[in-house]
């Protein structure tokens, strides 16, 4: 492949400007504020795989007990964990931040300031240590996250497999002025307009210029392993050796065949599809519905025809296969499907509606108590993967408007503090570990134009639970997907 000769002063403007709204990364953040190599090198360990915000208030419990290494020596790992949860694999970190007093003897116990020797405290690998580097030190180093690993392909400034390699490449070939600031700029431009999935290239200012790599069909399949999956799109691996898990309320699987549901099947390929709101039974289904090409698919519907019901369409053939909760009235409508896998539990399912005036609040509190000890009892089995339709927008910034909706079926105190609950209880949101902005909903009213003005909910998720949620290696939602009053959601997750 020819590498594109780019004008990346040109590219890395254009991203500068159309980013300049967001908010800069934490650690840039607590380096502005303290210029502490030992704060940002901690809250750097801190910030792999956590949303900002969290990174941020965890930072600041650990630094009222620990401002210093000296002082961090002085916690146990059972005081770390308390301190920094609930930042991503809490667990890992604590040991991480508990070793490194010890680790710095051989520095002396000052910070180093290079890539080579940072690399030699646990918890920190080459983009950890080319961050602190850069951040801290003010010194060249180019920090390679995921998202410039894959803009720099899409660009085709660089054609390569690894994060290692792109750092590699860029070091020999970008200009040294873009060396501290090109990851927080393409970190915020993919999270907000390159985006891994569904990148917005109509209201992106390099779309008349970008030379698009490996973006099709509005798909980003900008890595070597993503073109060879689109190239053989029956293979089902994805890159990181991890499988993609697509979520789509379908709202009426017969009506959203009409609007091609198999051709977006075929073109997103996914190894699991949930689908929730089928309306209806397998017999009632076309040929090509049941047998889609390379799928096995798996039904529970309601016993009333046309209304709820789950279906499972899996590439890969589970051990087992359970219908609903055990609970008869919960179970009559079809709500609940579990696929049992070797090293994970797959979970759809469609929560039930409030309803108007909130008749059904109560039934659907029941249901979610129950399905919550459902989930908490296979959790302690193995893996859990939770999808579907949970009916309820949990925070204010995932609805358009929070105020005017309070006391609406959906947005009520009463469900989302049983999402709040239920997370507390060790589950994770997987799009909030990866997207901390507003904005971005998965259901939008066919009334008053709602979905071309983006007046959402976001009330479709993966979740995963807290001990494995280093398996997901992203997580996106798909707005530009039609064919239903919501968009698909999706995860990679390594198996
Ligand atoms: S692929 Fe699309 S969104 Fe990404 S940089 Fe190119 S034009 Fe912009």
């Amino acid at each position: 492949m020819n590498i594109e000769n780019i004008d990346i002063d040109v590219f890395l403007h254009h991203v500068a400007t159309a980013v300049s709204d967001k908010d800069a990364p934490v650690v840039d953040l607590i380096a502005v504020q303290t210029k502490d190599p030992y704060k940002v090198l901690t809250a750097t360990i801190l910030s792999a795989r956590t949303k900002d915000e969290t990174t941020a208030a965890s930072a600041a419990r650990l630094f009222r007990e620990a401002s210093t290494l000296e002082e961090l020596a002085q916690l146990s790992t059972a005081q770390l964990e308390k301190l920094i949860y609930p930042v991503g694999f809490y667990k890992n970190k604590a040991k991480y931040l508990n070793a490194l007093p010890q680790a710095m003897e051989q520095f002396n116990n000052i910070i180093p300031d290079t890539v080579e020797e940072l690399i030699r405290l646990p918890g920190v690998g080459r983009k950890t240590a080319n961050l602190v580097v850069c951040v801290a030190f003010g010194k060249p180093a180019i920090c390679v996250d995921t998202h410039v690993h894959r803009i720099m392909n899409i660009w085709q400034y660089v054609e390569t497999t690894t994060p290692e390699q792109t750092e590699k490449v860029l070091r020999s070939k970008l200009p040294a002025r873009h060396w501290m600031s090109v990851n927080s700029l393409l970190v915020a431009f993919g999270q907000s307009i390159c985006r891994p999935v569904a990148p917005r290239c109509s209201s992106c200012p390099l779309d008349e210029i970008c030379p698009k790599c490996g973006i099709s069909h509005g798909i980003s399949l900008s890595t070597p392993a993503a073109k060879q999956q689109a190239a053989q799109p029956q293979s089902g691996h994805r890159a990181n050796d991890s499988k993609r898990f697509i979520s789509w309320n379908v709202n009426g699987i017969r009506a959203a065949e009409k609007k091609g549901f198999t051709g977006i099947v075929h073109m997103l390929s996914p190894d699991i599809l949930a689908i929730q709101e089928t309306k209806a039974h397998p017999d009632q289904l076309s040929q090509p519905l049941l047998d889609i090409s390379g799928y096995h698919s798996y039904w529970h519907s309601a016993q009333k025809k046309g209304y709820s019901g789950v279906a499972v369409y899996s590439k890969l053939k589970p051990k087992a296969v359970i219908n609903g909760l055990g609970h008869k009235d919960f179970d009559s409508e079809g709500r609940v499907i579990t696929l049992e896998y070797d090293a994970f539990y797959f979970i759809n399912i469609y929560f039930p509606n409030s309803g108007t005036e909130l008749k059904r609040l109560d039934f659907k509190l029941e249901f979610n108590a129950l399905l919550h000890t459902f989930l908490i009892n296979l959790s302690q089995k193995k893996a859990v993967v939770i999808c579907g339709d949970y009916n309820v927008a949990h925070k204010e910034i995932d609805i358009k408007n929070p105020k005017a909706n309070v006391k609406n079926a959906g947005f009520t105190p009463e469900e989302r503090a049983w999402m709040d609950r239920f997370l507390d209880s060790g589950f994770v949101d997987t799009f909030r570990i990866f997207n901390k902005e507003g904005g971005h909903y998965t259901w939008w009213s066919y009334r008053s134009d709602a979905r071309a003005r983006n007046i959402g909910w976001r009330i479709d998720y993966f979740c995963v639970d807290q001990n494995n949620s280093d398996r997901v290696v992203a997580a996106e939602i798909l707005p530009d997907i039609q064919g239903s009053d919501h968009c698909p959601v999706s995860i990679d997750y390594r198996v």
